[in-house]
């Protein structure tokens, strides 16, 4: 049988799996991948060490690389520094690794024209400044991190149970079924990150691919496929639903070469011609809340999706901490935007904060790097594990 496993539309989805392939591979993967490493994109900020509201605090690392560590880098020019003097023995970066870093001595004037209000959708409360840090998000990548069993665990069926039992499985509305797949379609992206860059050898400190992990996290659950798919679409049609938005917003971080490009990126991305051409609409969410219930229903997702950004100052691994939040964070600004204004207002009252658009693009690029593997490398991990 040559039919391909996954063909036809994504479910919910206004594109089919072969196209969203060849746009993947040959517009968003590379614009993306080019786009987070811009200085916009690439400092996240956010508060890393902080309370789990739920239970005490049990991390469990078991490797180094679990850790974000700090120190200062000098890619902001020194205008939008705090004005404290640090001196550079101050940041002992842990294992002489400066590639991990935290950078303290950066602050909120570095970039300009951006407001910071609390988010409906988040826990984090932006505004807090004393505790929150810039991280370069370049120098610590998603990968293997050595966190699992019970304290892992336990938060995935936090968030977990903050949809499923709530709606008897039977009576799951389209609309209610979305956060279920959401989360389910980012669960399974951090599994492939994690098979993609896995340490293989510990004591050779040899870091590699994971396909038997690949294949038993995700591929052998072809619903967990479809709902990264159906996720990635999801935050696609986001981002085009708020090209204007995005189009106009402030990239100013010093660097006027570096700004301008990045600028330049967005706008491929945003008035790319071939994504126009094969998926005009990657996900038609004007179908959705409809109806008397919609308002009732966007408090009710809106007051989940809060809790499980406050799940993940649980996460016990500070690099995990760190992708949950933001990749959380991007999930709830892409409802944000498709779930703000109607039809006959377009947006106008669309305000995103600086983190959020950052959050929302490297969520994107995420989803578009696990498609990416999926597809490639998919197939014959599959043939090779199912022989076994
Ligand atoms: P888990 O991935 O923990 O899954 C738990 C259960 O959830 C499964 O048994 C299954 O019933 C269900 N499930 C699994 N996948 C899906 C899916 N796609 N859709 C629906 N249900 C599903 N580890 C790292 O090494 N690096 C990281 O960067 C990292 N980031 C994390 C971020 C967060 C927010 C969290 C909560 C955990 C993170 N972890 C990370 C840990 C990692 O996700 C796993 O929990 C860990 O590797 C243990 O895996 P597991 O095999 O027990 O299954």
């Amino acid at each position: 049988d040559d039919t391909p496993k996954y063909s036809g539309m994504v479910e919910g989805c206004c594109c089919d799996y072969e196209t969203v392939d060849r746009l993947n591979e040959e517009v968003l993967y590379p614009s993306l991948q080019e786009l987070v490493r811009t200085p916009f994109f690439r400092y996240f900020k956010v508060k890393l060490w902080c309370d789990c509201p739920f239970w005490p605090d049990d991390g469990m690392c078991r490797l180094r690389d679990c850790s974000v560590c700090e120190c200062p880098d000098n890619e902001f020019p020194e205008s939008f520094k705090k004005p404290r003097i640090l001196s550079s023995e101050a940041f002992v970066c842990q294992e002489g690794k400066p590639q991990a870093t935290v950078d303290r001595t950066v602050d909120r004037k570095a970039f300009k024209g951006w407001t910071e209000v609390d988010n409906p959708w988040t826990n984090d409360d932006e505004t807090d400044d004393a505790e929150m840090t810039y991280v370069n998000l370049q120098l610590n990548p998603e990968r293997y991190t050595g966190y699992t069993g019970p304290s892992a665990r336990r938060i995935w069926d936090a968030v977990y149970s903050e949809n499923c039992p709530k709606y008897p499985s039977e009576e799951l509305c389209q609309e209610e079924r979305i956060l279920y797949k959401l989360i389910s379609g980012l669960h399974s992206s951090i599994s492939i990150h994690i098979a993609a860059d896995y340490l293989i050898d510990e004591s050779k400190n040899l870091w590699g691919q994971n396909l038997s992990l690949l294949y038993d996290r995700v591929l052998r659950y072809p619903d967990r496929v479809r709902n990264l798919y159906f996720t990635y679409l999801f935050v696609l049609r986001a981002v085009t639903k708020a090209t204007e938005y995005l189009e106009h917003a402030e990239y100013d971080t010093g660097n006027v070469n570096e700004d301008l490009k990045t600028q330049s990126l967005m706008k491929q991305l945003l008035f790319n011609s071939k994504l126009q051409a094969a998926c005009p609409l990657p996900f038609d969410e004007a179908k959705l809340w409809k109806g008397h219930k919609g308002p009732k229903l966007k408090q009710q997702i809106q007051k989940q999706f809060r809790n499980i950004s406050a799940l993940m100052d649980c996460v016990g691994c500070e690099k995990c901490r760190l992708w949950g939040k933001l990749q959380v964070l991007g999930l709830g600004t892409a409802l944000k935007i498709l779930f703000s204004g109607d039809d006959h207002q377009e947006h106008s009252s669309l305000d995103l904060q600086r983190n959020e658009v950052i959050a929302l693009m490297n969520l994107l690029n995420r989803l578009s790097e696990s498609v990416k593997f999926v597809h490639e490398v998919g197939p014959s991990a599959e043939t090779t594990m199912e022989g076994q």
